[in-house]
């Protein structure tokens, strides 16, 4: 075996562990309330079955892990395409090579920044900075300058606080370059583990080379960057695989750097310009199993993130919240300088068709409805919460009184700052409750002093 991933070993244990009895499933999912996560035969347990009552087991106890871990807080954030230049030709991608129909676009500091202010205008704080892989155009100058430009920018009272970063994978070297530029997590999905399924998806390009890519979080981590992000196309190839291949992706960096993910992505294949392999795809992944699969990866990772973008319908996002998901994306467009051009779909250009396109205000107000939180908090790893320590840091009772406080003082920023009054008046009704659930009077005590302040015209407040 030519790295950690061992396809042999995970079919077997995805074959040993076909029809679980009854009683073997709910032995397990008893067990993962003590919040310590699932082995993988375990995990294989709970991909194989499919009973409904048992199905139904599982939802309730994902939703108990998420309710204990994260509440009902919600972290939002926006993708930032900055370019769709790429030398790869990944079969399932719009930005694919070969795809001679798209319009190619990489953006200058001068868009970058108009992209930022119009983000920033909507009240994000947290963005995702996204761009196709090719050395000549969008080398690690271009991305530093790119992120400097995106700290740099402000927009009356806002800015962006913390800035994740999707790029293709960098050595040991760029990623120092990278760590220094300040940014928050590094994500990177494999797209596939398995082995054969990645060969045949990436037949050209640095992307077709597997284990520089199932690497990419080792190399990060001995560079100090130590939030980082894995994820999986749901599409390529089995989806039991895939999830069991990510739990030993998570393994095998806690046992090497003491710490897994910070977060997982669950991104589904959706249609794309000329890419064969988006259009006809290979494993489909029904709504039902999206769901179960949120479900079983918040029970086997209790204090991994779980990420959902736009890529589903607003009816399925508001349906898998509850299970496990931490931090979704909202009014995002995937194809460079849209949100200044402000269009909706723009198939010669953009990724990938993104299905829910409410905008982010009309998402947080559904979000409330449907009794969550938004949270635009960055603080942890502003004040070097990240990696170990986060994960240390962590435990419920912990965790609810930095976070809900967190939550409700940048919320309140957003209510003074972006809001109509429609929503400031049911916003500060959500805040009132939420007050109540802080465990601790005087952290309690300190959130109020610090709401005052606020609205005094003081911002970037925090635990
Ligand atoms: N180019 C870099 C790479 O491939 O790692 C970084 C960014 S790439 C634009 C971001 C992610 O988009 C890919 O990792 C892939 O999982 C996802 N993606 C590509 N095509 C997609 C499609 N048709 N539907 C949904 N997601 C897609
Ligand atoms: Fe390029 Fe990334 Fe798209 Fe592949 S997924 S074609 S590497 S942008």
């Amino acid at each position: 075996m030519a790295d950690f991933i061992d396809d042999a070993k995970i079919q077997k244990i995805l074959e040993k562990n076909r029809n679980p009895s009854r009683e073997r499933v709910l032995s397990i999912l008893r067990r993962s309330r003590d919040l310590k996560g699932l082995t993988p035969e375990e995990t294989a347990a709970l991909l194989q079955c499919d009973e409904g009552p048992l199905v139904k087991a599982m939802f309730a106890t994902a939703q108990y892990i998420k309710e204990q871990i994260y509440g009902n807080r919600l972290v939002m954030f926006a993708p930032l395409y900055v370019t769709n230049i790429c030398r790869n030709n990944c079969l399932y991608c719009g930005f694919r090579a070969d795809n001679k129909e798209l319009k190619r676009k990489q953006l200058s500091m001068e868009e970058i920044r108009k992209e930022t202010e119009m983000l920033v205008g909507q009240g994000h704080k947290r963005l995702l900075l996204v761009a196709g892989e090719d050395q000549n155009t969008s080398g690690m100058d271009y991305v530093e300058k790119t992120i400097k430009t995106v700290y740099d920018t402000r927009v009356g009272n806002g800015s962006i606080r913390r800035l994740n970063v999707n790029v293709a994978p960098l050595s040991v070297n760029d990623f120092i370059r990278l760590k220094k530029t300040g940014i928050g997590t590094y994500q990177l999905f494999q797209e596939t583990y398995h082995h054969d399924t990645y060969k045949k998806m990436h037949p050209s390009g640095p992307k077709a080379d597997y284990a520089w890519r199932i690497y990419a979080m080792d190399r990060a981590m001995e560079a100090g960057i130590d939030d980082v992000g894995i994820g999986a196309l749901l599409g390529l190839y089995d989806y039991r695989f895939e999830v069991l291949a990510m739990l030993y992706h998570s393994m095998h960096l806690e046992e090497k750097f003491g710490v897994g993910p910070h977060t997982i992505s669950v991104p589904r294949l959706k249609p794309a310009l000329n890419a064969p392999l988006a259009n006809d795809i290979p494993y489909p992944v029904s709504d039902h199993d999206f769901k179960k699969l949120v479900a079983i990866i918040r029970i086997a990772v209790p204090y991994t993130g779980i990420i959902l973008s736009t890529r589903e319908s607003a009816e399925l996002r508001d349906g898998v919240f509850e299970l496990g998901i931490s931090q979704i994306s909202a009014g995002s467009r995937t194809n460079p300088g849209a949100y200044v051009e402000s269009c909706e779909h723009a198939p010669d250009s953009e990724q990938f068709s993104i299905t829910d396109t409410r905008t982010q205000l009309q998402v947080i107000k559904d979000v409330i409805k449907k009794g969550f939180f938004p949270s635009f908090c960055t603080a942890c790893y502003r004040v070097g919460r990240t990696g170990k320590d986060f994960m240390d840091f962590a435990k419920p009772g912990e965790i609810k009184n930095f976070c809900i406080p967190n939550c409700i003082l940048t919320f309140k920023e957003y209510l003074i700052d972006y809001a109509d009054e429609d929503l400031k008046e049911e916003g500060e009704a959500l805040i009132e409750e939420e007050l109540e659930s802080i465990p601790s009077a005087a952290v309690r005590e300190k959130t109020i002093q610090k709401l005052a302040m606020l609205e005094q015209g003081q911002r970037d407040l925090y635990f």
